[in-house]
């Protein structure tokens, strides 16, 4: 077993917060008050954690005390799914806190996956975050960006987003208020579900004529000329509420810990969080083993499989080869390649949490493996033939699982946990176009990215408007 302490243990001089901000870079390790506003590390430019002074603070003593917290869901505070965990993630005064109800989320044992996957019945669960207000995962965060956003007077918030981050931060922004949101896009990108949210809630919306990565480039240029808070997963109080996830995990199972987390990786924020949190727990005595964790990529965006499984980059006790990471990007830039997968929100090539993840990965004993478009959408068909719909980038999961299973790293009797990531309807275009009967559709959305067949569609029957006929096509189907 790796390392589990939680990095960092100096606290910043003249606070007496119990939490601070701390440079991920052991050589650094450059700290800062809570309150301040930073998206990388003044002395070294690398990532910062948000770290915590755990003896000052009061962590419950089991984590099935957090049950009884449900009691008091009349206040916000504890009908959110995140903050009933609050004292997992204490750098808030609870006045500060801001919710809409995020994370009632589900855990569900989904056993026609797990026939799919190969693995036994009972032992395959979908963790459901299609089901926050915005649709998608990425509320977990929000609300937790948001909070330390309004700690430090911001009346700003930018993202860059493949989509679903600025439809959270439009939501949040139009219902609490508290800021005014700037989204910067990509040009075509988009799910048309994740941009009517964005749209309809009415964020300042900038489309720049590029990819994720540009607008992600220029998103921290804006916001550092202008002051605007980011709340792109850079923002490490993002991450804070993104362990919640975790937590809920581990409720769902009556806190016993499954074998497998199995999570799509994109920016890598979700990876990075659910390794804190589970390094964090282990830590304060709260569980006494750290499952694995499977991130999968998309093939057509495959950054940390190449660097993690072909280059053999690690974590290396904060040091990670960084000649062979910039040597990969360089590469990259040579060839002119840009990520490609149907699974937009994961459609990401400079993921900003590399290192954190590189680090989760150690602390979870990782692995990282990359399914194609074929594979996801067929993994996604699976999934919402089980009722609960997931976008294409959530199903990466789902086929990831199967390939890990294919490959025995994965055992028939592991308990797996798969994280669907965002809802059904963010990209309704996808689904259309898989069990469509236009094959020029088809073509188009799916042929055009190397999709050959849709093994488990679900196609329309056509028949002319004559009641004889469609009594034959009735009885024939069903
Ligand atoms: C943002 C997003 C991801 C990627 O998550 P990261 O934390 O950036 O790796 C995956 N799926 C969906 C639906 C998303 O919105
Ligand atoms: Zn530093």
């Amino acid at each position: 077993m790796a390392d589990t302490k939680p990095v960092g243990h100096k606290r910043p001089p003249h606070t007496t917060d119990v939490a601070y901000q701390q440079c991920i870079n052991p050589l650094c390790g450059a700290v800062l008050d809570v309150r301040q506003v930073r998206t990388a590390c003044d002395r070294c430019g690398d990532l910062l954690d948000v770290q915590y002074d755990w003896d000052r603070a009061s962590v419950p003593s089991r984590l099935a005390d957090f049950e009884r917290m449900w009691a008091e869901r009349r206040a916000p505070m504890r009908f959110s799914g995140v903050w009933r965990f609050h004292e997992l993630l204490p750098f808030a005064p609870p006045d500060q806190v801001v919710t809409v109800g995020e994370g009632q989320t589900l855990l569900q044992q989904a056993d026609a996956v797990a026939q799919y996957v190969g693995v036994r019945a009972g032992r395959l669960y979908l963790q459901y975050e299609g089901m926050n207000p915005s649709g998608s995962f990425k509320d977990n965060g929000m609300c937790a960006a948001f909070t330390h956003a309004r700690m430090t007077g911001a009346s700003r918030a930018a993202c860059a987003s493949t989509g679903n981050t600025s439809a959270s931060l439009a939501m949040y922004s139009a219902v609490t208020r508290l800021m005014k949101a700037v989204i910067f896009i990509g040009s075509g990108k988009i799910a048309y579900g994740k941009l009517s949210q964005a749209l309809e809630f009415g964020a300042l919306t900038v489309q720049i004529a590029g990819d994720f990565d540009d607008a992600m480039v220029r998103v921290r240029e804006v916001s550092k000329d202008l002051g605007i808070y980011l709340v792109n997963s850079i923002n490490p109080f993002r991450l804070e509420g993104q362990k919640t996830i975790m937590f809920r995990v581990l409720e769902a199972l009556g806190w016993e810990v499954p074998d497998w987390i199995v999570v799509p990786g994109g920016n890598l924020g979700n990876s990075s969080a659910f390794g804190k949190a589970f390094s964090e727990l282990h830590a304060l005595g709260l569980i006494d083993r750290i499952p694995r964790l499977a991130v999968i990529n998309a093939a057509g965006a495959d950054t940390l499989y190449q660097l993690v499984e072909r280059r053999g980059v690690r974590w290396n006790d904060g040091c990670p080869d960084m000649q062979a990471i910039g040597d990969y990007y360089r590469e990259l830039d040579a060839r002119s390649a840009k990520a490609d997968t149907i699974a937009s929100a994961i459609e990401i090539n400079r993921p900003v949490n590399l290192k954190k993840c590189l680090r989760a990965l150690e602390v979870c004993q990782g692995v990282v493996r990359r399914v194609s478009d074929q594979e996801i959408l067929d993994a996604k068909a699976q999934v919402g033939a089980g009722g609960i719909g997931c976008e294409p980038a959530s199903a990466a999961s789902v086929a990831g699982a199967k390939l890990l299973r294919e490959e025995g790293i994965i055992e028939p009797g592991d308990r797996v946990v798969c994280i669907l990531t965002g809802h059904q309807l963010k990209d309704p275009t996808a689904t259309v176009a898989y069990h469509t009967t236009d094959q020029d559709l088809f073509n188009e959305v799916l042929g055009s990215r190397g999709v050959r067949r849709a093994s488990f569609a679900n196609r329309a029957v056509a028949v002319p408007n004559d009641l004889e006929a469609i009594i034959r096509a009735i009885q024939l189907y069903s």
